[in-house]
């Protein structure tokens, strides 16, 4: 029985996350003129924050866009056509991360993987090794494979380009892992970060970042691809005095200053542990439900969210469009090849305890409604869980 849509509304997704009230507020205030004398204290205070995020003290630029325009934006400022690009296909997020740089024509290589796992160091060291003239331009993973919910453990893949001894440029997607896990642009010496605003930043979608090194930047310079739009040289020019190039999301920034400052004030270290313990026990829900999760790897398994592998002869989409109507709870749908094999629970953003248990109870009563055959007693574990893990 579809029940009226009273109380709120569970947006259980890895992305878009829960938009706090203080950041709506933000949002909501008069449009001010982006070339007043005022402008540049917003602009500072938002470069200041995401640089903080990212942990850099480079270069980083806010365009107006999805993390897919900032995928876009990550390889026309690094390459030329032609260049050879390596990907790990680790989900349908690298996949079509992949997709964009052959549309631009450059030469994809991807290194396929069973889409259980992250991209693996010792295969990319093998690969590189094996690539004696250099002609390999740039490596690209994503950290957090949202479509997944495994892991790439980037540094690993850093030492792995190191001991290969190969001068590739290490590009990353850390569009859903940026202020939900920790991510370190310039420890890991990643050559181009990109983010986006909806997922552990808590806003709503439209700002994606970009993080650059030194080398990143050198190589813009002889970089061929045609860019106009995404030119990080013409964005970082403007905003060190603290202005845009173009009309830049003027309220958008209004709300990333505030969810930066909340980050700040609860303390990254402190976010980061509160999304870990929320998906530890979200994992020991899905062990006593007696199903398995989408990532196999202990060590790889997300804390922004869990994808739980339906039992054969039963479909994922049925059993969300049943908690939907039912409970008003939003669950991501599997993507690609895990369409109506999965779902995802996601985890991150501005949760608590109550929350994640009552998003586990919507999905064990919906599981159970939907005739899925499991163990009653999920949220129970997963209550106990956050009982003892303080
Ligand atoms: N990369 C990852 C890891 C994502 O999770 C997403 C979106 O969910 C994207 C890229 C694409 O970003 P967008 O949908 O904002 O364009």
């Amino acid at each position: 029985m579809t029940r009226p849509p009273t109380g709120w509304h569970f947006l259980q997704l890895p992305g878009p996350s829960n938009v706090p009230a203080r950041v709506l507020e933000a949002i909501s205030r008069p449009t001010t003129d982006h070339r007043g004398p005022d402008f540049p204290e917003l602009t500072n205070a938002v470069l200041a924050g995401l640089r903080s995020v990212m942990r850099t003290s480079g270069q980083v630029v806010v365009v107006p866009a999805s993390g897919t325009g900032g995928w876009e934006a990550a390889l026309v400022n690094t390459l030329s056509p032609g260049d050879r690009v390596l990907f790990f296909e680790t989900g349908q997020f690298a996949a079509n991360w992949a997709e964009v740089a052959r549309r631009f024509g450059l030469d994809v290589e991807v290194v396929p993987t069973d889409w259980r796992r992250g991209a693996e160091p010792a295969q990319l060291e093998e690969r590189l090794s094996g690539d004696s003239g250099h002609s390999i331009a740039a490596v690209a993973v994503v950290h957090n494979e949202t479509s997944t919910g495994a892991m790439t453990r980037v540094a690993d893949v850093r030492s792995a380009m190191d001991r290969a001894g190969h001068p590739a440029l290490l590009l990353v997607d850390a569009v859903s892992s940026v202020g939900s896990v920790d991510y370190r642009h310039d420890e890991w010496r990643v050559d181009v970060t990109v983010s986006a605003s909806q997922k552990g930043l808590m806003m709503p979608p439209g700002l994606a970042f970009l993080a650059r090194s030194e080398r990143a930047a050198e190589a813009a310079k002889d970089a061929r691809l045609p860019r106009s739009y995404w030119d990080m040289d013409a964005m970082v020019a403007q905003t060190e005095k603290g202005y845009f190039p173009y009309t830049p999301a003027t309220n958008l920034l209004f709300g990333l200053r505030e969810s930066l400052a909340m980050l700040e004030e609860e303390g990254l270290d402190a976010v980061f542990r509160r999304h870990a313990r929320h998906a530890r026990a979200v994992r020991e829900a899905v062990h006593a439900w007696g199903l398995g999760t989408q990532c196999v790897v202990p060590d790889e398994m997300s804390d922004v969210l869990t994808a739980v592998v339906m039992p054969d002869g039963h479909d994922a989409d049925r059993f969300r469009t049943l908690v939907l109507e039912r409970f008003n709870m939003a669950l991501g749908t599997g993507l690609g090849r895990l369409k109506g094999r999965i779902f995802r629970i996601g985890h991150v953003g501005d949760m608590n305890d109550l929350m994640l248990i009552a998003a586990l109870a919507g999905v064990e009563s919906g599981l159970t409604l939907a005739s899925v055959p499991i163990e009653r007693g999920g949220v129970d574990a997963a209550m106990r869980s956050l009982e003892q893990d303080d």
